[in-house]
């Protein structure tokens, strides 16, 4: 397996507890962490080590209603070693000036992408109120995440899940790089598969999915090989175990390669 370099693209930290129905869920999926203190560099990289991920994009997360708040500034701070790559996280919802604070995050904390969760937050993602964020991301050429796909956790709304909203946004802002974060998992593979085919800066993500079921879920992967990305949802995993289930998939070596390592890079600007 060490002829395939890593990049995660999707971990989560924290500062605070997250929710209590959060660390519940977490246990049961990842023992080995205390969800009571929080997530250091420590921590973190030697995850990384374990699985032999080089590098991991880590997001902040603003959704008070969900899972909790991880501020921007912890994220950010966490992220000093240059193998950990930090996304901020505005709530459109809630944020009087979400423009100004992705230009803060951008600018300030040098955050290198926007994660967003359309249903943590309740917004449909082609509500035109949110069309500045977008153009300001789209601006600063970072690459924004969108949560799609069902969760379980207590007071998501699924409707503004479904990955068709995108739509819209890929069409108006064609230059906007967007990832869908787990592929519209649970009932809308079609639909980010038909996006990722259709819009040249829409990619599918595929943290939160079982290994075993993405050919299933997703026939064409090898027509798709440039817009595949990989993602762990850790602490939601156990990291090695998830790293080599992908690796062995039944694609071409090519293509794995692409999924692993070389499209995220390129979508970050950092080969
Ligand atoms: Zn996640």
């Amino acid at each position: 397996m060490s002829e395939f370099r890593v990049i995660d693209f999707h971990m989560h930290v924290y500062e605070k507890p997250w929710k209590p129905w959060v660390i519940d869920y977490l246990r049961k999926i990842n023992p080995t962490i205390d969800y009571t203190k929080p997530i250091t560099e420590e921590i973190i990289l030697r995850e990384m080590d374990s699985a032999r991920v080089e590098y991991g994009v880590v997001f902040a997360e603003s959704t008070p209603e969900v899972t909790g708040i991880v501020s921007n500034e912890f994220v950010s701070m966490l992220c000093r070693n240059k193998r950990l790559i930090p996304f901020c996280s505005i709530n459109p919802v809630k944020s009087e000036d979400p423009v100004a604070e992705l230009e803060y995050c951008v600018e300030e904390l040098g955050m290198k992408g926007l994660k967003l969760l359309p249903s943590y937050m309740y917004f449909y993602p082609n509500d035109e109120s949110v069309y500045p964020l977008y153009e300001k991301a789209a601006q600063f050429g970072i690459p924004v995440v969108f949560h799609t796909g069902t969760s379980i956790f207590r007071n998501v709304r699924q409707k503004y899940a479904d990955p068709l909203y995108l739509d819209d946004v890929a069409l108006d802002f064609p230059d906007m790089k967007i990832v869908l974060a787990h592929s519209g998992r649970g009932l809308w593979y079609n639909t980010a598969s038909m996006l990722a085919r259709i819009h040249e800066n829409v990619y599918l993500e595929f943290s939160g999915l079982p290994p075993k079921k993405l050919t299933d879920y997703f026939p064409n992967l090898e027509e798709l090989s440039d817009k595949l990305i990989f993602g762990s949802d850790w602490p939601g995993c156990n990291l090695k175990k998830l790293v080599e289930d992908f690796i062995n998939l039944p694609l071409s070596r090519k293509t794995v390669k692409k999924m692993m390592w070389k499209n995220a890079m390129k979508l970050l600007g950092l080969e």
